[in-house]
């Protein structure tokens, strides 16, 4: 089996963006400085590596503040940001809080403010449930921001606020799916006003347009990342539109399909903003134990963003 050969094609850029690197050092160094434990409020960010990683070193994971037991402890906020009555009950709670939502995210939270302030009905395109979405949806009153999913969505949605309409996005959508979404909206609601700069980050459109690049070259494609990883399973489905039909998510619980990769002559690896690089070097480790591989780096950019951490931390 060994000497079957493939070729390995590695999307770049893939794993960490800015985002992600900042919040984990938020918890790293929150420890360092209050000492262990930390709570943090949902996963920092989805990754099963990182958040056992995190465990290990003193962090506690928790889905609401109430389920607290120790109070005087601080508890981080996770990356994907959360309503404003999440630090209102925090300080409630007298509780010390470190906000660890992605300044990306934190954008589209204070337009969303100003949109409604000015007087607008809005509309977030986004998938329900996901916390960004909770979170954005949060910033302003109920019944002010109402949830585009699709363009059936668009199809139904009857403007009964009376308002003028503008929309905002979340983070991490298909780059593809959304422009389809927003050329609806746009074409049912020709006044519709636009956020200046668009809201899904350079993190997502970046990893998007490597896969994009090279999933017509590949039998398989492997998206290495979390199922509650928004921006990973849409790497996957990029994946299968743009030429790879045979494309999967490779999380904590998959198994390789070796059988499968055998009759493969080259096969795509990506991973999502949360996954660590540790976890593609162990797939591609396990490919080397059965196949010779070959692999070729595909960049299409260069990113060198970076943000700060907030300064009660330095
Ligand atoms: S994917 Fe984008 S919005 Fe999300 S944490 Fe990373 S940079 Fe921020």
């Amino acid at each position: 089996m060994k000497n079957k050969e493939i070729k390995i094609l590695l999307a770049s850029p893939r794993g960490f963006c800015a985002g992600v690197e900042r919040a984990i050092e938020i918890v790293k160094k929150s420890i360092d400085k209050y000492g262990a434990p930390i709570y943090v409020r949902h996963e920092i960010v989805h990754n099963k590596h990182v958040v056992d990683s995190l465990k290990k070193i003193g962090a506690i994971f928790v889905e609401e503040l109430h389920e607290i037991k120790d109070k005087s402890r601080p508890v981080i906020f996770s990356a994907h940001g959360v309503p404003k009555k999440v630090p209102a009950e925090a300080e409630n709670f007298k509780m010390e809080y470190i906000d660890a939502t992605c300044p990306l995210v934190s954008k589209v939270h204070r337009e969303t403010e100003n949109l409604n302030k000015n007087g607008a009905q809005v509309l977030l395109i986004g998938h329900k449930n996901h916390p960004e979405v909770i979170g954005t949806m949060g910033q302003i009153p109920r019944g002010k921001i109402d949830l585009i999913e699709n363009i059936d969505d668009v199809n139904n949605y009857e403007n009964k606020s009376q308002k003028k309409l503008a929309y905002v996005t979340q983070t991490t959508l298909s780059v593809d799916d959304t422009k389809e979404i927003i050329s609806a909206l746009k074409k049912k609601f020709p006044e519709i006003k636009e956020p200046k700069k668009e809201d899904i980050c350079y993190a997502t459109t970046n990893r998007q347009a490597a896969v994009k690049k090279i999933a017509k070259e590949c039998d398989m494609f492997f998206i290495i990342g979390s199922k509650n990883s928004s921006n990973s399973v849409r790497l996957v489905e990029v994946a299968r539109n743009s030429g790879c039909a045979n494309s999967r998510l490779i999380h904590s619980g998959s198994t390789i399909p070796l059988g499968e990769i055998k009759k493969c002559e080259t096969i795509g690896i990506s991973s999502g903003a949360s996954a660590p690089e540790i976890l593609v070097n162990n797939f591609i480790n396990n490919l080397k134990k059965q196949f010779t591989v070959a692999i070729e780096e595909v960049k299409i950019v260069k990113e060198n963003i970076t943000f700060k951490i907030p300064g009660k931390l330095n």
